[in-house]
């Protein structure tokens, strides 16, 4: 007989066991797939975003009852008036745009024994082995002193050749595999393989550099870096650049290819991003899907940048760009609200990925308050670190009445902490949402190997936070 006075997670197969429900479940994840695989800087994320509310007839005038807003191509905001005034507080959805990455440093391009290479700074927290001798595709921005500017990707059409980092060989690799693995690789080796061909030097000018002796001289015409060289005139034959315009530009070494199903029941996605993508992708799906419907409170979907570099920065969470939208909001449809209550009487999710406990590091984990990959979205009272330390707690008050949300609709979830006490941690932009004194909890499907190049997510999952985000809108 079932003890139903005990508390057990719920399983979305189970939930979700319908003919209908596989069927959506599958589309879903088939768009979502498509998605990450060509969206893999925050500016492609804004500019797809900007694109699906402009479908749907989200406009930047609040005047017909929906706003969008974005800074710097980089961050986005847009709302969807409800008949509620505004200082009922709003449904908020945060989530963030940005993902671990190599960068190319602003002067990335040298010549090292006859390869062509380019420096990099990486982004955010990576394990810097998983980026060796792997594909890597560019997705590059480069701006002009006259105030245009362009973008570029290299790698990712299958015509396309692709970049890579060199790695050690196991056989010389002794010195190496002793050392702890913090020291094991250095981020100056982490240098990306542009090319190795020198530039030719013309039929004649080589002619007249060759001596009686038949050895050939150092001419004016012979580059020191006829490598570099090469690259350089490749790079201005495409795209009408000199050297020092790398400097202004921001190219984004990411892994190369497109998203893929794993497994042999297709039931979990890999690819790279989905932190936090994936909730970047269902945040818009949710807010797209409700546009023609009546609301009570205003829904406002919010995509940061730079959460992976702790938020700062004029499009970071930490910026005052979701104040001057709320003011413009106010102004618009209520003029006589006022600020702090509006704030103050939201109600946030942080829609951020949790850790996924691991079939083979199930000791930084503790079972009992663990995500598990298949039981919905995963949600965190309180995110930090030893102590609860640079966390913001979300009440018990709060908990209760998201809890109520998806239960009503009988959607799967788990409340859960990132690994064991004391065993690392982590943060999120809930903190900088809680600094305005509105609710606000962490929500989002649980990753397998996060921040690797090839992140695991549950198709079954997807689908669950997908009805949780919508649930909450509707809240
Ligand atoms: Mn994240
Ligand atoms: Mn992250």
């Amino acid at each position: 007989m079932a003890n139903d006075l005990e508390y057990k997670p719920k399983s979305c197969w189970e939930a979700y066991n319908s003919a209908g429900d596989r069927e959506n479940m599958n589309h879903l994840a088939e768009r979502y797939i498509e998605f990450i695989s060509t969206c893999k800087t925050e500016w492609e994320t804004i500019t797809w975003a900007l694109e699906r509310l402009k479908e749907a007839g989200v406009t930047h005038n609040p005047e017909k009852g929906t706003y969008c807003r974005t800074l710097k191509g980089k961050t986005l905001f847009a709302a969807k008036r409800g008949s509620e005034p505004l200082d009922k507080g709003l449904r908020l959805i945060a989530a963030h745009a940005d993902t671990p990455r190599l960068d190319f440093k602003q002067r990335p391009l040298y010549e090292e024994i006859g390869m062509g290479q380019a420096k990099t700074h990486y982004y955010g927290g990576i394990r810097k082995h998983q980026w060796m001798a792997r594909a890597l595709a560019l997705h590059g921005l480069v701006a002009r002193e006259d105030g245009g500017f362009f973008t570029f990707v290299l790698g990712e059409d299958p015509a396309d050749p692709v970049f890579t980092i060199a790695d050690l060989l196991p056989h010389l690799a002794q010195k190496q595999s002793e050392k702890p693995l913090k020291d094991a690789f250095e981020a100056e080796k982490m240098n990306i393989i542009l090319g190795h061909q020198p530039l030719d030097a013309p039929e004649d000018q080589s002619k007249a550099e060759t001596t009686p002796c038949g050895k050939k001289e150092e001419g004016e015409n012979t580059p020191k870096d006829p490598v570099k060289t090469h690259i350089l005139k490749l790079l201005n034959e495409r795209f009408s650049i000199r050297e020092e315009d790398l400097q202004s530009s921001e190219i984004h070494a990411v892994p190369a290819g497109a998203a893929r199903r794993v497994g042999l029941d297709n039931a979990m996605i890999g690819g790279y991003g989905q932190d936090d993508r994936i909730c970047v992708f269902l945040a818009i799906e949710a807010m797209v899907a409700l546009v023609q419907a009546p609301c009570a409170h205003t829904q406002v979907i919010i995509l940061w940048d730079k959460e992976e570099i702790g938020s700062e920065g004029a499009t970071g969470a930490k910026s005052r760009f979701m104040e001057y939208c709320v003011h413009d909001l106010m102004a618009a449809w209520s003029p006589e609200a006022v600020f702090g209550d509006v704030m103050q009487n939201t109600r946030a999710l942080s829609a951020d990925v949790n850790a996924a406990l691991d079939p083979d590091y199930p000791d930084v984990h503790e079972r009992l308050n663990s995500a598990l990959l298949g039981y919905g979205p995963a949600m965190s009272k309180f995110t930090g670190h030893r102590g609860k330390y640079e966390s913001s707690d979300a009440t018990a008050q709060y908990v209760a009445f998201i809890r109520n949300v998806l239960n009503r609709e009988a959607i799967p979830w788990q409340l859960v902490e990132m690994g064991r006490v004391d065993n690392g941690g982590g943060g999120t932009v809930a903190m900088h949402l809680a600094n305005y004194g509105m609710d606000v909890i962490d929500m989002g499907p649980s990753v397998l190997s996060m921040h690797s190049p090839f992140e695991l997510t549950s198709v079954a999952d997807l689908y669950a936070t997908h009805k949780a985000f919508s649930a909450f809108l509707k809240s």
